[in-house]
């Protein structure tokens, strides 16, 4: 079974590198770092095939990825791993 422990006790554990005040101000600096992006969605026709497939380029390194159904894509882009949350 998972043992937590908690933020007070945590904190409590690394005194005496910072303090308890200091680590509380710590900003979350990887977040920014995070990239965003949304994908680019273009239908494609298979040649010489009834089929459809939708195109879904990455906005922020042009890396595609293709899916049979307009619904389906990546929430994060498989070749540069940005986030794909902005809005359209
Ligand atoms: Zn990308």
């Amino acid at each position: 079974m998972a043992e937590y422990i908690k933020r007070e006790d945590a904190l409590g554990c690394v005194l005496g590198v910072f303090d308890r005040q200091r680590i509380k101000e710590l900003p979350a600096a990887d977040v920014e770092e995070v990239k965003h992006g949304k994908w680019i969605q273009e239908q494609i026709k298979i040649e010489n095939m009834s089929i459809v497939r939708y195109r879904n380029t990455c906005s922020e390194c042009g890396g595609k990825a293709d899916f049979l159904l307009r619904e389906l894509h990546y929430s994060y882009c498989p070749h540069c791993g940005a986030k794909m949350d902005l809005e359209d």
